[in-house]
């Protein structure tokens, strides 16, 4: 007999809205996670992410975007919090970047309201910036950042008020699936459940070996900066930014207090997994990004305040893995984030409670559909 509903691996920022979303609905839920809390071993650590409408990855985001920020100030009013922050979003970079046509034509094909910015009156409205000469901008106000260690906890805590439970510090070795029951077995002895809900971030490879998926974990290096003036990198003076230059892309999150504006480089990091990531900081680390800050946010080029190494979990195409897997109806994997996937966190947790609930009618989405990265007979 099945003790569960579901069980949840993975209780990090998809995970955690999948617990409350699936409690919420009178599932019971058993959660797994092989740390604690809102922990910092994953891809959900650093105080921050950028949360934003107009997206150069694919126009077929913003409808999922428009529900995932109205998730997202639900969960700001039921809990009187203040997770979202709307400093507004740049993106910078040359005007035939595909990434900035493509925010562009995004911002055009869904009427977001957006402004595109020249060089000097980027650096006229904000002075911490020193774009290239040809550099133009798209600036879009309905964007900022969001608190991810804060959100995890209060999708734990509501869903714990809504009858989850928890193991923390426990780690899933295996799973096995019937038509009628899955059977996981843990570091803390076994678990049984109707459905599996697999939302293990980095660690999918491992936990999903037998679809061999193409799936790369990639090193990322967040960084905080001592600025040379703090107040004109504070949220007020400052939006968060992407900045595509030739060969590479940085993105940047003002402070909200006085921990310096966190200033990165996004991809361009080692293929590793997740047990072999390495945590330390190398010179090279903060001399790419220094280099960077030098030519373009100099106001930031202070001493280095703090690091944190994180993990992408990247697909082939860089969309997101969401749906049933191919062999179990009753199994479904959440993953494959690519680097953009926490401002979806909500509405991951509210998909992923549709297609447990037979009631909901919810069709798995074709955008994230799994048979898209197997390689083998489908
Ligand atoms: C540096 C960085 C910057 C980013 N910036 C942005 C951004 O600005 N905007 C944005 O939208 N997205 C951003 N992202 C992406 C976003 O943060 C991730 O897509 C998202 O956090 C992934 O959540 P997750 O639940 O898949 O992974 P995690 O939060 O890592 O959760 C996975 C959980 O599974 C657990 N687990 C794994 N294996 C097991 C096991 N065998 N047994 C038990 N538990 C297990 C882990 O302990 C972990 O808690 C960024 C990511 C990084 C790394």
């Amino acid at each position: 007999m099945a003790t569960y509903d579901t069980i949840i691996i993975g209780a990090g920022g998809m995970g955690s809205a999948v617990a409350y979303h699936a409690a919420r609905r009178g599932q019971r839920v058993l959660a797994i996670d092989r740390f604690t809390p809102a922990h910092d071993k994953g891809s959900s650590h650093g105080r921050s992410r950028v949360i934003r409408k107009a997206y150069f990855e694919d126009p077929r985001y913003v409808p999922m975007l428009h529900r995932a920020y109205e998730l997202w100030h639900e969960l700001d009013r039921n809990t009187n919090e203040k997770l979202l922050h709307f400093c507004g979003v740049l993106n910078m970079g040359p005007a035939e970047h595909e990434c900035i046509r493509g925010v562009l034509d995004c911002a055009r094909e869904h009427g977001l309201p957006h402004e595109l910015l020249d060089a000097t009156e980027i650096e006229r409205r904000w002075p911490t910036f020193k774009p290239a000469p040809d550099d133009v901008g798209v600036f879009e106000a309905d964007g900022g950042f969001h608190l991810p260690e804060r959100a995890i906890q209060l999708h734990l805590q509501l869903a714990e008020t809504n009858g989850a439970e928890f193991r923390w510090s426990t780690e899933v070795r295996s799973w096995k699936a019937t038509p009628d029951e899955v059977r996981i077995a843990t570091s803390d002895g076994e678990h049984v459940a109707k459905n599996l809900v697999i939302t293990a971030g980095a660690w999918l490879p491992t936990l999903a070996n037998a679809l061999a998926l193409p799936i790369k974990i990639e090193r990322q290096v967040q960084l905080w900066w001592k600025p040379k003036d703090a107040a004109l990198c504070r949220h007020d003076r400052m939006p968060a930014f992407i900045h595509f230059t030739a060969d590479r892309a940085y993105y940047g999150i003002p402070s909200t207090a006085d921990e310096g504006p966190k200033i990165a480089r996004h991809h361009g990091g080692d293929i590793t997994t997740a047990d072999a990531l390495d945590r330390s900081l190398r010179t090279e680390d903060e001399s790419d990004v220094r280099a960077y800050i030098r030519n373009h946010v100099p106001n930031a080029d202070g001493p280095l305040l703090a690091h944190a190494v994180c993990m992408y979990t990247n697909t082939p195409d860089d969309h997101f893995i969401l749906d049933r897997h191919p062999q179990h109806e009753n199994v479904i994997i959440a993953g494959g984030f690519s680097g953009h996937g926490f401002k979806f966190a909500p509405l991951v947790g509210e998909i992923t409670a549709d297609l447990l609930d037979a009631n909901a009618e919810r069709e798995p989405i074709g955008l994230f559909e799994i048979k898209r990265l197997m390689r083998g007979p489908r």
